[in-house]
């Protein structure tokens, strides 16, 4: 192990000239000088105010990039600033010796990643871990690392072995516009949010050249296709369709100049994501052929036409509902561009059949306005989350490397951050759930990891408190009873469960769970969760039927009678193949919600993470109105405290910044014939930093005479002992 020396490890800049004046205590006092410090474990004392005034400045002077440490905080500049992510900067930060004397940069990070991975001696597959809130920059940063590695990782062979097919790198960038037009809409708090979690593997061969990539994504927003919050967007795309279409597709896809959908609010607002042509040439070279994505763009084309299907209440109960005079042109339409049958898609909207009885006779009951409703968002949702998995599929065949021909990948993770409305459900909890385990990898990989390697090596160091969050992920997913376990139960056991019944189970089993708070915030049946970040009030209405996802059976026959090719490859007759959404109902195995399918995704990821050595890079938005040059103090605070940034400085800024394995340390540096290197006898610990699962001595010094020998202090964490949190 390599102590900080006096803080100064990562001050100096591209010149290798140290910014830093003399005393750091006075430091604060230099405000002019503040924006120098490229790292955050520089600032002294390390509070929130100091970290905040220090990103402040850096900010006001176009510096967006601090490290934290371990962690890289990326400012949203909110404009372009295209000199900081030209090809040459790649490479120049691809080829100095020690990128991290250069200005802290994304493309520190992803080098560094690449150089662990080539480190011959230690072949170790990589991670980042993009976080922040809506519209932080996540999904560019992922987007910035995919452009570093094509150019940095490409393998210069490839010009030749691909003359005909498109170049991998190409293919694995195309992915991008297409994921994000099917994926990300504009919210209130994002023009271009995505919608879905997503973890890209980028495969290295042999001689760490990109062969290919692996995309898999979480927990698509499908609600979005039929619902839209007012003054959001539904996905891109449709709005891609139906602006971009040339006049002969318009007549194919029945969508004339102006028509308007209710599916399709705000499609007055024009923005640079809805450019048709840009996912239309990146399908190509996917491979999605034109009559392929004509195909695509028709059935969505349908969907619009589903959404402008309405209802009149029946004045009869026993008869189904009529639908609305201009809407019968509506489902006539929808109907034909989904080649289904017109009466049958009209009957499976309008009538419910039920089995019941000993013989499980079938029963037709008419259904109720809200419940056509229901019906046709649901359909909606069926079909377009069917194809957006297809898609990905699509990608991923196209993108992916054969097993045999990759060894090592460096993963970008790019999920949803936290999120708190007004009213919170189903969705949120999820996302909040898996950045609960986010926070808690971080925890465990770097925070307590570290602390607890200080102490077993008996090193001087006094412990920095730091939110364990593993009593809200008790609350969230423990056994035997959570929150998780208490909606699973209530599906499986399919009895009538108010909003307010709900709320009292989940008061009165988890009553001793110290992350439950009181329910004051809402007077609608409601329980509230304390989140790392802060307390969360979860509506219980509607917890439990979305956490069922139910898709009525009929809905799935009616799709697997269309004639569309797509269609019938999106919903095959084969029995094996069928739907996992169908409610399992009467107990026949146990049931696939919402969260038991999303948490067993969550452990996967976290298994991969796991196996991985982690890279964090939390993203920052300066302001929610999406402006340049606006720092609005209160909001960059709120995501300092909400990703406990500063109790990261502090661990950092007091702890050992480079950790090398004992047998690397020995190859590196035994030309150093002055130090003789042995090995410790203590037992052979995990050293965290390098991702590893144990069997790494770290290292101790043996000083031959007239070298000075270590005193506790050169071992000893330089400077910040005294500020736990
Ligand atoms: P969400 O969770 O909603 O998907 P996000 O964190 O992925 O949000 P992005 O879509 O990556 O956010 O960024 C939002 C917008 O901020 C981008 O569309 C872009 O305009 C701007 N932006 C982000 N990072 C940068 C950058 N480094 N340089 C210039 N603009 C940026
Ligand atoms: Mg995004």
């Amino acid at each position: 192990m390599l102590p900080q020396v006096n803080g100064h490890r990562l001050g100096s800049d591209a010149q290798g000239e140290d910014p830093l004046p003399g005393d750091l205590q006075d430091f604060l006092g230099a405000e002019s000088l503040l924006h120098q410090l490229d790292d955050l474990t520089q600032v002294n004392p390390v509070t929130l105010e100091t970290v905040l005034r220090c990103l402040q400045a850096r900010y006001t002077a176009d510096t967006f990039y601090t490290n934290a440490g371990c962690t890289l905080v990326a400012l949203n500049p909110f404009k372009p600033v295209p000199q900081l992510y030209s090809p040459e900067l790649m490479r120049e930060y691809h080829t100095v010796p020690q990128p991290q004397k250069l200005k802290p940069h994304v493309f520190t990070v992803g080098e560094q990643s690449y150089r662990n991975v080539k480190s011959l001696m230690e072949p170790v597959n990589q991670s980042i871990v993009v976080s922040g809130e809506s519209g932080a920059g996540k999904t560019w940063t992922s987007r910035c690392l995919m452009k570093f590695y094509a150019v940095v990782a490409s393998s210069p062979t490839s010009w030749e072995s691909h003359r005909v097919a498109e170049r991998i790198e190409q293919r694995i960038l195309n992915s991008n516009p297409v994921m994000e037009a099917f994926g990300n809409a504009c919210t209130l708090r994002n023009n271009n949010s995505s919608r879905f979690g997503k973890f890209i593997q980028l495969q290295l061969n042999r001689a760490h050249q990109m062969t290919g990539a692996a995309v898999q994504t979480y927990l698509l927003e499908k609600t979005r296709v039929a619902c839209q919050a007012p003054r959001e967007r539904n996905f891109h795309i449709f709005y891609q369709i139906c602006k971009g279409a040339s006049a002969q597709e318009r007549l194919q896809w029945h969508l004339p100049e102006g028509a308007a959908f209710s599916w399709l609010p705000n499609p007055d607002r024009t923005l640079e994501e809805d450019c048709f042509e840009v996912t239309r040439e990146a399908m190509l070279h996917l491979g999605i052929d034109t009559p392929t994505q004509s195909n695509i763009f028709k059935l969505l084309a349908g969907l619009l036409h589903l959404g402008n299907t309405q209802f009149a209440n029946s004045e009869d109960e026993a008869q189904p509902c009529q639908l609305m005079e201009q809407a019968k042109g509506s489902v006539r339409t929808s109907a034909l561009l989904l080649r289904l049958p017109e009466d049958t898609l009209l009957e499976t909207l309008r009538i419910r059949t039920i089995q019941a009885g000993r013989q499980r006779q079938l029963f037709r009951k008419p259904c109720s306005r809200r419940e056509c409703d229901t019906r046709r968002d649901c359909l909606a949702k069926l079909v377009y989350a069917r194809l957006f998995d297809w898609l990905v599929a699509v990608i991923n065949s196209s993108t992916c490397a054969a097993p045999d021909t990759w060894t090592t990948f460096i993963g970008l993770l790019d999920v949803y951050g936290f999120e708190s409305f007004p009213d919170n459900s189903l969705e949120q909890l999820c996302i909040n759930y898996a950045n609960e385990k986010l926070q808690q990898h971080f925890v465990a990989h770097y925070l307590r990891a570290q602390q607890e390697e200080y102490a077993a090596e008996g090193l001087e160091w006094s412990f920095v408190n730091y939110q364990d969050n593993q009593s809200c992920l008790d609350l969230i997913e423990g056994s035997p009873i959570s929150i998780c376990s208490l909606l699973n139960e209530e599906c499986r056991l399919n009895r009538p469960c108010s909003a307010a019944q709900l709320q009292t189970r989940i008061e009165s089993a988890l009553a001793s769970q110290p992350c439950l708070g009181p329910n004051k915030l809402s007077r609608e049946p409601s329980f509230i969760v304390v989140h790392y970040a802060g307390p969360v009030c979860y509506l219980t209405t509607g917890l439990v039927e979305k956490n069922k996802d139910p898709v009525p059976p009929e809905l799935t026959t009616l799709l697997q009678q269309s004639q569309d090719p797509l269609l019938k490859e999106l919903f095959p007759t084969n029995p094996n193949a069928e739907s996992q959404e169908e409610p399992s109902g009467q107990n026949r195995m146990p049931m696939l919600t919402v969260v038991s399918k999303f948490k067993a995704s969550l452990e996967q990821l976290l298994c991969v993470l796991h196996s991985t050595t982690p890279h964090y890079i939390r993203c920052i938005k300066p302001n929610s109105q999406a402006r340049a040059q606006t720092f609005v103090r209160a909001e960059v605070l709120s995501q300092l405290e909400a990703c406990g940034l500063v109790e990261t400085v502090h661990i950092s800024a007091a702890g050992f910044p480079i950790r090398v394995s004992h047998r690397n340390f020995v190859e590196r540096y035994k030309l150093l014939r002055r130090l003789r290197p042995r090995t410790s006898s203590g037992p052979h610990r995990p050293c965290p930093a390098q991702g590893h699962s144990g069997e790494r001595p770290t290292c101790q010094f043996s000083v031959e005479p007239g070298f000075p020998p270590p005193t506790s202090s050169s071992l000893k964490a330089p400077g910040r002992a005294g500020h736990s949190a």
